[in-house]
């Protein structure tokens, strides 16, 4: 139901319900929204609270987007918990006076309003938008090197506000991309950050970029970065091995195109890299090189990952590093299950690898993966859509690693999924 009030003889809405939709370009004045206050950091599925807030002003570059259907990404579960950063005490400090932070990384939706500089879309275009942003005025960004690098570079709906948990999400122009047409709501807003973040990372850092024939190790290749990693790989004739902790995830990565796929849960030398004169040494460097093992026999021949594609970190890295081939990268964007990290430095440099952090993408690699979804190389892996009253739900099962494979959405302007196909 709409409410409101009459302006110079227009109607201008108060609120509107989820899924009504005022005038093209109207935006009422306070909107529905998920929400996280400092006083109820923690557990995901109390942390994250629905309310209402006032709908955001749109800058002279920027678009609000009336969103159909929003992406779940493991950012915001770290913003639930308050951990390890306040992310709202951090835009406190640079100036910004909200209490709340409204997240949301990932969305499908339409251009409902537009900055009077905006030049990239338009009102009333169907959108998915990728989640890189940046300062427009940041001398590096201005300068034409990669806006990911600049000082100013954040990621939207985690450290900037008025994510795709809103009815009217904001974002900056530049971070719109066509809505794959062949994709309903909730498939289109599932994928663009962990389908960016892993096409830079296998793709943005030449020469290690995936060419034909080559080994790609993938960690959590059931997940959200691991099952665009596994596909982003094989669209490039690599051989993506992946690794998971249940049997269950087997033929999933297999179907995506995976070479073969490693349970980790057959090894046990996980964990920090112990000091090479302990008597536990010996155990782990078994352990290490059985798990090297496991990935020739998937491969079919003793050739080892040019690439491995991480993100648990502390418990992994140390194997990533030992496993990976000469001259080869281990490229990280995350520590999800710690971040004091160790490796064998003498395997490192006596056999040249290289150890690259990533983090999402910029707006050429968006629009790369993007093309790979409308040609549907790629597919978003949608394995659950929830209402938009269960977004803390949906935080909650990624939080304990019990979501279903690939990404997960909720809905929030559409009204029932299978919609918004063309
Ligand atoms: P996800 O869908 O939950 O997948 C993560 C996978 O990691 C799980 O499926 C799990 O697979 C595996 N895993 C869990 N514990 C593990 C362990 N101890 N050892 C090895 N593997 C383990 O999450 P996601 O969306 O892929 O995100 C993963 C991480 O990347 C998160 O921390 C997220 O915040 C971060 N991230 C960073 C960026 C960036 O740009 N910096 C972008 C996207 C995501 P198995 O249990 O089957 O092995």
């Amino acid at each position: 139901m709409v409410t409101g009030s009459t302006h110079g003889g227009g109607s201008l809405p108060d609120i509107v319900d989820l899924g009504e939709q005022p005038s093209l370009g109207i935006v009422p004045e306070k909107m529905h929204a998920f929400v996280v206050r400092q006083d109820r950091f923690g557990e995901p599925k109390k942390a994250w609270q629905r309310e209402v807030i006032p709908a955001p002003a749109v800058g002279p570059k920027d678009v609000l987007v009336y969103v159909m259907a929003t992406g779940i990404n493991y950012n915001n579960v770290w913003a639930a918990l308050g951990y390890p950063v306040d992310v709202i005490a951090e835009r406190q400090k640079k100036g910004e006076p909200e209490d709340f932070h409204a997240g949301g990384s990932d969305c499908s939706g339409i251009v409902w309003a537009i900055g009077d500089q905006v030049t990239e879309v338009a009102v009333g275009d169907e959108v998915v938008v990728h989640s890189g942003w940046w300062e427009l005025d940041d001398p590096w960004v201005l300068s034409g090197k990669d806006p990911m690098l600049a000082l100013s570079a954040r990621i939207w709906g985690y450290q900037t506000n008025y994510g795709s948990y809103c009815q009217f999400a904001r974002a900056q122009s530049h971070q719109c991309q066509p809505k794959p047409k062949h994709l309903t709501w909730e498939e289109a807003a599932c994928y663009m950050l962990c389908a960016s973040t892993a096409y830079r990372m296998l793709m943005g850092w030449p020469p290690h970029t995936v060419e034909e024939g080559d080994v790609v190790l993938v960690w959590g290749a059931a997940g959200g970065l691991g099952s665009m990693a596994v596909q982003i790989t094989a669209a490039h004739g690599g051989k993506p091995v992946a690794v998971v902790s249940d049997e269950d995830k087997r033929q999933f990565c297999i179907d995506l195109g995976a070479i073969g796929v490693i349970n980790r849960n057959e090894f046990e030398h996980w964990g920090t890299m112990p000091n090479i004169s302990s008597t536990q040494w010996g155990p782990w460097m078994k352990g290490a090189r059985a798990f090297g093992k496991a990935i020739w026999e998937a491969v079919g021949e003793r050739e080892s990952p040019r690439i491995v594609f991480e993100h648990p970190g502390e418990a992994t890295l140390p194997t990533s590093a030992f496993v990976c081939d000469t001259g080869g990268m281990i490229v990280i964007c995350a520590g999800t299950t710690g971040y004091n990290v160790t490796m064998d430095l003498r395997y490192h440099w006596m056999m040249q690898k290289r150890f690259q952090g990533s983090h999402l993408s910029n707006d050429v690699q968006a629009a790369a993966i993007n093309q790979l979804i409308i040609e549907k190389k790629v597919d978003p892996c949608l394995s659950d859509t929830f209402t938009f009253d269960e977004i803390g739900h949906a935080h909650q099962l990624m939080h304990e690693n019990k979501h279903a494979y690939g990404n997960i959405a909720c809905l929030v302007n559409a009204t029932r999924t299978g919609q918004g196909t063309q």
